[in-house]
C-alpha cells in the first residue's frame, strides 16, 4: 500500500481496504527500514502520527482527500510543539509556539504528520549537503545527492517513505530535487500559498508547494493549501479553483513554447530526453513553437544578488537571544551576538550574510542590489510577453542529473549553476512543475520543467498530467 499515489490511497481508505493506522504504521516501518541509508527525515513524529491516524479512522468518513494521509514537512515549516530546526545548529532545539498556515490547513484536512524532512540549512543550497544533520542521499544512487534544498521531501517521496511531502522553492528547491529523485514537484506562483510560519530565506521569492508521486496528487494537495490568508498580505484574494478539474489528457489547442536558452550548457542526455518529451506533447496535440528569453543569461547573478541580500536581513533575527543557540563563552552583548552566530550558522549561511550585506551596503547598493532589481523587472516583462504567445514553456528542470556527494561543495559557483534553469521562475514569481521525463545511462532520473504565467497553475496540471498519462517514467521506482 505504500507505493500508492495520494488519489489511490484516498480511495483505499474510503473503501476500507486499509485503515489510516495500518497505513501510517506501514510508512513508519518503511522509514525505519530505509532512512539509515537515506537520511531524509530529521525528526520522526511517531506518536503524533499514530494519534492523528487513529482520529481519522474513528471519524471514518475520509471526506477530505487528505484525511488520514501520512506525509511530511520540510523542516523549515513551523509546527507547534514539534522541533523546527531549519537543519541548522542555531535552531537545533527550537520548538515553535505556533503552526505555519500551510501545516494548519493540512492538519485541519486530517493529514497525518510522519515527521520533519531534511533540507539544506535555512533552505540555502542545491544538494542538501549544507544541512547540519548530514546530507540526504539519492534513493537511485546513495553516493549521489538528492538535490536541494528540499532533498528530504523529494527523497522520501521517491523512496515511498510518505504519500507526499511539503517543500519550499525560492529558486528551485522543490523542482530540482524532484527532478533528481524522479518525483513530481510543484513551485506555486508567488503568493498562492501563504508563507506565514515558514522560516524565511528570501521573502519576495519564497513559495511553498507539494512534492508528490503524480501530477494529480499535486493538484489535490494544492486544493487544500492554496488561497488567501490574513497572516500573509502577499496572498491575493483570488478564489482557489478546483485544480483537479484541469487534469485533462489531450493537448489540442495548447501552445507550448520551447525556450532555446534553457538548452544551453545542458547535458546531452538530459536535452535529448526533454526533446523526446516535447515530441510527446506534440503527439498529444500541442502546438510547439520556439521562443527566446535572452535575459535568462543574467538569471543566476540577478537571483543570487537579490536572494542573498534579502536573506542577509532575514538572518539578522538569529541573534543568540531571541531564538535558539546562545554561546556560553561571552561576557557582553555584542560578543554574545557575534559568537552565537559564528557558532550557530554553517558556511553557506555565512556566505549568504556576507554577499548580501556587501550588495546592500552604502556605495555598493546601486551597483549591485539596485541593478539586479532592475534586471528582475525586465525579466518579468520578458516572460510576460512570451506568455502572451504560449500557454506554457517546456524545458529541462536541471542541467544535469544527480551529482556525487562532495563534488560541488568546495565550489559555490558550480553549486549555484545547478539552479540555472529554475531561478527564472523564482525571480519572476511564476509557477513551475517538474515531472519525471527519463533516465540517463547511469539510471539517474531526468525531469521536465513546465512553466506558466502567474496564477496559471491549471496550465501546469493540464500539460503535466497529459504528459504523465502518455509516459511510464513516473512508474519506475528505485531499489532500496
Ligand atoms: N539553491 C538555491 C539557493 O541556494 C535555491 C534554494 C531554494 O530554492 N530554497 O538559493
Amino acid at each position: 500500500m505504500i507505493d500508492l499515489s495520494l488519489a489511490e490511497t484516498h480511495k483505499g481508505l474510503k473503501e476500507k481496504k486499509f485503515s489510516s493506522t495500518e497505513l501510517t504504521q506501514a510508512y513508519l516501518d518503511r522509514i525505519e527500514k530505509t532512512d539509515d541509508k537515506l537520511n531524509a527525515y530529521v525528526t520522526v513524529t511517531k506518536e503524533i502520527a499514530l494519534e492523528a491516524a487513529g482520529k481519522a479512522d474513528k471519524e471514518g468518513k475520509f471526506k477530505n482527500p487528505l484525511a488520514g494521509i501520512p506525509m511530511n514537512l520540510k523542516d523549515i515549516i513551523c509546527t507547534a510543539g514539534i522541533k523546527t530546526t531549519a537543519c541548522s545548529k542555531i535552531l537545533e532545539n527550537y520548538i515553535p509556539p505556533y503552526d505555519a498556515d500551510v501545516w494548519a490547513r493540512l492538519k485541519n484536512a486530517g493529514a497525518v504528520l510522519l515527521g520533519k524532512a531534511n533540507t539544506d540549512q535555512f533552505a540555502m543550497g542545491s544538494s542538501s549537503e549544507t544541512s547540519y544533520f548530514g546530507v540526504t542521499k539519492n534513493p537511485w544512487d546513495p553516493e549521489r545527492v538528492a538535490g536541494g534544498s528540499s532533498g528530504g521531501p523529494a527523497a522520501s517521496v521517491a523512496a515511498d517513505q510518505c504519500v507526499f511531502a511539503i517543500g519550499t522553492d525560492t529558486g528551485g528547491s522543490i523542482r530540482q530535487p524532484a527532478s533528481l529523485c524522479s518525483c513530481v514537484g510543484l513551485k506555486v506562483s508567488y503568493g498562492r500559498v501563504p508563507r506565514y510560519g515558514v522560516i524565511s530565506y528570501a521573502s519576495s521569492f519564497d513559495t511553498i508547494g507539494p512534492v508528490t508521486k503524480t501530477v494529480e496528487d499535486a493538484a489535490m494537495v494544492l486544493n487544500v493549501i492554496a488561497g488567501r490568508s490574513d497572516n500573509d498580505s502577499t496572498t491575493p484574494d483570488e478564489p482557489v479553483p478546483d485544480y483537479t478539474k484541469s487534469l485533462k489528457t489531450g493537448l489540442k489547442g495548447v501552445k507550448v513554447g520551447v525556450p532555446k536558452e534553457y538548452f544551453e550548457g545542458v547535458e546531452k542526455e538530459t536535452a535529448d530526453a526533454i526533446n523526446q518529451g516535447i515530441e510527446t506533447l506534440k503527439k498529444l496535440g500541442a502546438k510547439v513553437v520556439d521562443v527566446s528569453l535572452p535575459l535568462t543569461r543574467y538569471a543566476i547573478p540577478t537571483y543570487y544578488l537579490l536572494v542573498k541580500s534579502e536573506a542577509s536581513t532575514n538572518m539578522a533575527r538569529y541573534d543568540g537571544i531571541k531564538y535558539g543557540h546562545t554561546t556560553d563563552d561571552a561576557k557582553e552583548l555584542l560578543e554574545i551576538y557575534m559568537k552565537s552566530r559564528a557558532e550557530g550558522f554553517g558556511d553557506e549561511v555565512k556566505r549568504t550574510i556576507m554577499i548580501g550585506t556587501y550588495a546592500l551596503s552604502a556605495g555598493y547598493y546601486d551597483a549591485f542590489y539596485l541593478k539586479a532589481a532592475k534586471v528582475r523587472a525586465l525579466m518579468k516583462q520578458e516572460y510576460e510577453e512570451v506568455f502572451k504567445k504560449v500557454d506554457v514553456l517546456a524545458a529541462p528542470t536541471s542541467p544535469f542529473t544527480a551529482f556525487r556527494i562532495g563534488e560541488k561543495m568546495d565550489d559555490p559557483l558550480a553549486m549555484y549553476a545547478a539552479d540555472t534553469l529554475t531561478v527564472p521562475a523564482g525571480i519572476c514569481g511564476l509557477p513551475g512543475l517538474s515531472v519525471p521525463a527519463g533516465f540517463d545511462k547511469n539510471g539517474l532520473p531526468i525531469g521536465m520543467q513546465i512553466l506558466a504565467s502567474q496564477y496559471k497553475e491549471e496550465n501546469l496540471f493540464h500539460v503535466g498530467h497529459a504528459f504523465e498519462q502518455a509516459t511510464e517514467w513516473h512508474k519506475k521506482k528505485p531499489e532500496l
